[in-house]
């Protein structure tokens, strides 16, 4: 089995940032990628946000940067998913599909997935008409009307995405203010293809029997009152979970299934550290998941240096 003294799991902005770092600091890093791989970036249109670039960038462009400058200090790359880690021996055991490493530091980089509201009807179309990525799937609603459900930046990313396809986008938020950035918030409250339904929630979602959406019936929580509207599709804003559950009885982890840090990027087990949306339940942006992703390679490296 082959042992390497770095292996990286998740390639988003921490994974492929702390790529950078342990390769370029001697060590030839493997990022496990995960598929499909570069995390929520790769899903993000515009990234306006990230220092250095004045104009903004495409999130698969900044991804693909990295993972070049990853690349050109000779970290290596596999596009599998790890299926299994044993914590419990040293070097660690990382089970890859069909590969196996043994891995004599691990970083933790697995971001967060999407969370769709816990609704029978949500399952049954989700694929169908229900999803939680607006720029995978904005492309199937041309003209159509859609719902996006949530009140926080992903919620309004994914309203505003959808302008460019849908006729009607309409935004269902559970109190009466938006929890999204004041500027995304002023972006969604002029565009004219975009309704705000406040203080609502979700109800149900009907289809036919073929399995499309085709309504939706939403709560308003103030008055009780139901309304059935016609509806192409239902897309999911509420936040993200962790992606910790192979970690799950090794690492210490918080009630909302993040891993715990200690100091820096440190878990509860020698050796491995954690970067980015799986240790960050308050931050979740690119650049502070960079940050951590730096943090763990130098601990990673000052671990395996024994200092
Ligand atoms: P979030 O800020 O936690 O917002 C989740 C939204 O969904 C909230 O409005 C919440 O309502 C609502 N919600 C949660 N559970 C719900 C449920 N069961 N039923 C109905 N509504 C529900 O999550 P996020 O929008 O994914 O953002 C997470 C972090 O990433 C934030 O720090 C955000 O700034 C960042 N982010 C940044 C960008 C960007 O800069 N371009 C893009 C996306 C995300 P309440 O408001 O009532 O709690």
């Amino acid at each position: 089995m082959e042992e390497r003294d770095i292996i990286i799991i998740g390639s988003g902005p921490a994974g492929l940032t702390a790529g950078i770092y342990s390769g370029r600091a001697g060590y030839r890093p493997l990022v496990i990628e995960g598929v499909p791989s570069g995390g929520q970036l790769l899903i993000t249109t515009d990234v306006e946000n990230f220092p250095g670039f004045a104009d903004g960038i495409p999130g698969p462009e900044l991804i693909g940067n990295m993972k070049k400058q990853a690349q050109r200090f000779g970290t290596e790359f596999l596009m599998k998913n790890v299926t299994h880690v044993d914590l419990k021996i040293y070097p660690f055991k990382v089970t890859a599909e069909d590969s196996e490493y043994l891995a004599r530091s691990l970083i933790v980089a697995t971001g967060a997935q999407a969370r769709y509201l816990d609704l029978p009807s949500v399952e049954t179309f989700k694929g169908r008409g229900v999803s939680a990525c607006a720029t995978c799937d904005g492309f199937f609603f041309r003209d159509r009307i859609v719902y996006v459900i949530g009140g926080g930046d992903t919620a309004a990313e994914e309203a505003l995405c959808l302008t460019k396809f849908a006729k009607e986008v309409n935004i269902v938020h559970r109190r009466d203010m938006l929890r999204a950035e004041k500027y995304m918030q002023e972006k969604l409250l002029k565009n004219p293809k975009i309704n705000i339904d406040w203080d609502s929630v979700l109800e149900e979602i009907k289809g036919s029997e073929n399995g499309v959406v085709e309504k939706v019936v939403i709560k308003n929580v103030k008055t009780g009152e139901l309304s059935e509207r016609d509806a192409d599709g239902v897309f999911m804003g509420i936040g993200y979970s962790p992606a910790t559950s192979l970690f799950r009885g090794q690492i210490d982890l918080d009630e909302n299934g993040y891993i715990i840090c200690k100091e820096g990027a440190k878990t509860s087990v020698e050796g491995v550290f954690a970067a980015g949306d799986v240790r960050d339940p308050l931050f979740r942006q690119a650049i502070a998941a960079a940050g951590t992703g730096c943090k763990a390679a130098i601990e990673a490296d000052r671990f395996l240096q024994g200092t």
